[in-house]
């Protein structure tokens, strides 16, 4: 257990000051924390960051998740976003289908900056009662197997925290999922992304348009409207994939933008803060439950392994472990056993979705221009109206 801190010699306090420590405060640590204090549990929230922080990301919150928000107490959207009305799968030479997103009163898929949705929910988890501290965690304490803190550093250096329950919550590069788990090394269970804005000459309309490109299979480039006149760009693919390729994402998506349709949007306007970061695709055999503790979100590899949409099941995995660990606390009961309900939960509320989208990355493995194909060129055979079909990546829905 790599930079796990075990301390067999001394018990962690009898009573420590939060009985839950939520490790990173991304939409799941956030959503866990706000649900967990509105219970009247102590709950310590920490962040490497201060908010409001940039994520790299295509910033498309899906209309599941403003659902799904409610049960936290956020029912209206107060912040800036732009919302979406349409969805266009686009292929290398010209094909394209569109489809209509269906809303649902007062609520929509929007595209919203990270840095602006992330804090909306920081702040909410604070004012459900959580508890923030800025510190860069190391990993887990250890007392035998039992995860009983979490040790990192603050400002004033090397810090330890103690609680009953620590739920990881770090993101993509979780230093508590690598201590608890190993470093997950198998390139095909992850995606590589690559996202810039940009200002547009051009007016925009409520269109996101992913592009399966023949040089980015399986994956897809990105123009994802900010506001009429600012996009959200960029490029994501399959790690294994991209490493047998040639070109650099950057040059990838230079690409993507050249092409006449979008440079005449584009105009001379530059690309900004371009950022790259890693993608754990979600694979059912991860595990998620440890004696005192839970990964979620991205920590846990909970993203679509088609779409990359992680931020719906980062709230909805926020929701299942502040659930799971409510009842552990409730009896007592802080072993693995006593967690595993968290497993039950967000398989009740993600597996339906996952499992498809699991057998056809699989397949990509060998065939992997065939997701791009099924999108593009396979009628769906079902619904006459097409955006209930593409409606279930994006919303999830089960909420
Ligand atoms: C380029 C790109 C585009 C994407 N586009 C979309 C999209 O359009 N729609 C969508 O639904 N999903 C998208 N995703 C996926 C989505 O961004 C993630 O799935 C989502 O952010 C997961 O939320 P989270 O709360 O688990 O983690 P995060 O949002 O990553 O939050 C983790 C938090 O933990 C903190 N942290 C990390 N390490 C430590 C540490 N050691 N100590 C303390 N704190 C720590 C971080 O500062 C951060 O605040 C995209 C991903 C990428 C990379």
């Amino acid at each position: 257990m790599a930079k796990a801190q075990t301390n067999p010699a001394h018990r962690p306090p009898r009573r420590p000051k939060s009985d839950v420590i939520v490790v990173g405060a991304g939409p799941a640590g956030s959503t866990a924390a706000a649900m967990l204090a509105r219970r009247g549990v102590r709950v310590l929230l920490v962040d490497r960051e201060s908010f409001p922080r940039p994520k790299a990301c295509g910033d498309v919150v899906p209309l599941g998740c403003f659902v799904a928000l409610r049960e936290i107490g956020l029912t209206e959207i107060h912040f800036p976003h732009f919302r979406i009305g349409q969805v266009a799968l686009q292929g290398e030479e010209g094909a394209e289908r569109r489809f209509t997103l269906a809303p649902r009163p007062g609520l929509g898929t929007c595209v919203v900056p990270r840095s602006i949705f992330d804090e909306a929910l920081f702040h909410h988890a604070l004012a459900c009662g959580a508890e923030y501290r800025r510190l860069n965690i190391r990993g887990p304490i250890l007392h035998g197997s039992q995860v009983v803190g979490v040790a990192g550093t603050g400002v004033r250096g090397a810090v330890e925290e103690y609680g009953r329950v620590v739920i990881a919550a770090d993101g993509a590069t979780s230093a508590m999922a690598r201590a608890l788990c190993g470093a997950d090394r198998r390139d095909h269970e992850w995606a590589v992304a690559l996202r810039a804005y940009v200002n547009t000459d051009a007016q925009l309309d409520d269109a996101i348009e992913l592009a399966f490109l023949d040089a980015v299979q399986p994956g897809y480039a990105w123009f994802f409207p900010v506001t009429n006149h600012r996009a959200n760009v960029g490029i994501g693919m399959r790690s294994d994939f991209y490493r047998r390729q040639p070109h650099t994402l950057a040059e990838l998506l230079t690409g993507y933008l050249g092409r006449p349709e979008l440079a005449a949007r584009i105009g001379r306007n530059a690309m900004e803060e371009p950022k790259a970061w890693p993608v754990p695709l979600f694979h059912f055999d991860k595990p998620r439950v440890f004696p005192g503790a839970l990964l979620a979100g991205d920590a846990g590899g909970f993203v679509h392994p088609i779409t990359a949409a992680g931020i719906y099941p980062a709230i909805i995995t926020g929701l299942c472990a502040a659930q799971a660990t409510l009842d552990a606390l409730a009896a007592g009961d802080l072993s693995r056993a006593g967690l595993a309900a968290y497993d039950t939960h967000w398989r009740q509320a993600l597996a339906d979705e996952f499992r498809p989208a699991v057998t056809a990355s699989r397949l990509s493995t060998a065939f992997p221009h065939l997701v791009a194909a099924a999108l593009l060129h396979v009628q769906p055979a079902g619904p006459a109206n097409p955006s209930l079909k593409i409606d279930a990546p994006f919303a999830g829905g089960k909420f």
